[in-house]
């Protein structure tokens, strides 16, 4: 045997399976962002992608106000030396008070002073506030002793400092958090305009399946893939259109794909595109629309097959319920994203230190699960969950990582630096 077919045997290169990169791009290329909005009231927009400018009707603060409880004072009037001497610290006459909502309406003159509150209003003459644990108020004269120097617009935001009217604040594409509805509400808008919801059919295939709540039979297994898509769609940007579990009957899966795409945009399958006589699902999507590839270089996923059934995108992913929720994350999701218009959140990725070896064979990407951690001297670890099999669900629930291997690494070692991707995707926000 030569050098080259040792290669070959030693590595899990296949002719026919295209790069992650290509299949990503692939699936941006195909899927057209949805033009469909609605009208949706700031308290339900949380999750939803935003599809017009939020521009702002106020200015932020809307007036100069008081970052502190204290006293609002003219910087003319206070002393430049301040030093314990009585003489050399600034006295000021307080002649009334400014309180959040109910400002105090006269001007402030020489050697006078107001007792102010957060968020108060600066009164006219007002050019620094003095925070109130540096003075001391005598309460026989009415005056104020300030105990600190004091420099010219000390303690007052300024109108407009944080957003200004009119100004563009969050942008089309944005898909919003709790900050961006705050901002929202700020801003003095109460409805937005985002991308109507993404219907998306999720169904099983396996004459194996089982739903739960059934005692098991002979032969079977539970489906344990409808209910993970199911948690992984939980997301306020989707409606889950949940088709069950069909038997690897090409009539029937064909008839599902044609009646399903009539009012879903993405249709998920599990299960049947590997090369089994059982495996229907690329002939059905042939049959029904267009098979637009079929495997990618990927560990575990490489049967991963994407096209179109009728109108609606159409995701088959593998059986093994890894190869689910990671081909989910890596395709399907990339494309949920593009129909709702946003920008593709890339996940954050970060290097850290194995303290365990893993095996690894060069000609595709693999996704192993990790749980990461710090050491003892603050440097960022992880090991494996063990048991890298493509059925083994148990490693993803151990797991708070994904460890990234390119196609061309190989085994790797304790110390080694890898590249880790924190689970963001599987805990998103709820309805
Ligand atoms: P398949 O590609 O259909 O041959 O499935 C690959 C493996 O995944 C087989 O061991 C199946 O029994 C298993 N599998 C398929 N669908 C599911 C499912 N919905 N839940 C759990 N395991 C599944
Ligand atoms: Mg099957």
């Amino acid at each position: 045997m030569n050098k080259s077919q040792m290669q070959m045997i030693n590595c899990d290169f296949d002719p026919s399976a295209i790069t992650i990169e290509q299949a990503q791009q692939v699936i941006l290329q195909t899927t057209q962002t949805l033009t469909e909005t609605e009208l949706v009231p700031i308290r339900q927009a949380l999750g939803r992608v935003l599809r017009r400018d939020a521009i702002s009707n106020v200015d932020n603060p809307p007036n100069d106000n008081s970052a502190m409880d204290g006293y609002g004072v003219r910087t003319v009037d206070c002393l430049a030396a301040h030093d314990s001497k009585k003489e050399n610290k600034t006295k000021l006459k307080v002649i009334g008070k400014s309180f959040a909502g109910k400002p105090f309406e006269g001007e402030v003159g020489e050697g006078e002073a107001v007792r102010i509150m957060t968020g108060a209003k600066i009164p006219v003459g007002v050019d620094a506030v003095v925070m109130q644990e540096q003075t001391d108020f005598d309460e026989q004269n009415g005056t104020v002793i300030l105990e600190a120097p004091v420099t010219l617009g000390q303690n007052i935001r300024l109108q407009g400092e944080d957003i200004t009217v009119g100004q563009a604040v969050i942008k089309v594409g944005t898909r919003l958090t709790a900050a961006h509805i705050g901002v929202l509400a700020t801003m003095g808008i109460a409805e937005v305009e985002v991308t109507r919801k993404i219907n998306v059919a999720i169904l099983s295939t396996g004459d194996e399946l089982q739903s739960v709540g059934t005692a098991l039979a002979e032969g079977n297994i539970y489906d344990s893939n409808r209910y993970s898509l199911h948690a992984l769609l939980n997301d306020p940007r989707f409606h889950v259109i949940e088709k069950g579990v069909l038997n690897d009957e090409q009539a029937v899966i064909e008839q599902t794909f044609l009646e399903t795409a009539n009012y879903a945009d993405v249709v998920i399958t599990t299960g049947g595109v590997s090369v089994g006589e059982a495996d229907w699902i690329k002939d059905c999507v042939k049959n029904t629309g267009e098979l637009i590839f079929w495997k990618a270089a990927i560990k575990p996923g490489r049967p991963i097959t994407f096209g179109k059934v009728g109108k609606a995108l159409f995701f088959g992913l593998p059986g093994n319920p890894v190869s689910v929720m990671i081909t989910f994350a890596k395709f399907t999701d990339w494309a949920l994203q593009k129909l709702s218009g946003q920008e593709i959140e890339k996940p954050l990725q970060l290097s850290a230190k194995l303290t365990t070896s893993l095996r690894k064979r060069a000609g595709r990407t693999e996704f192993q699960r990790g749980i990461m951690s710090y050491d003892d001297k603050d440097e960022l670890v992880v090991t494996t969950t063990g048991n890298q099999g493509s059925g083994v669900l148990s490693s993803m629930a151990a797991a708070n990582c994904l460890i990234i291997l390119s196609t061309d690494e190989t085994s790797k070692s304790i110390g080694d630096k890898v590249t880790v991707e924190p689970f963001s995707i599987y805990s998103r926000a709820k309805n």
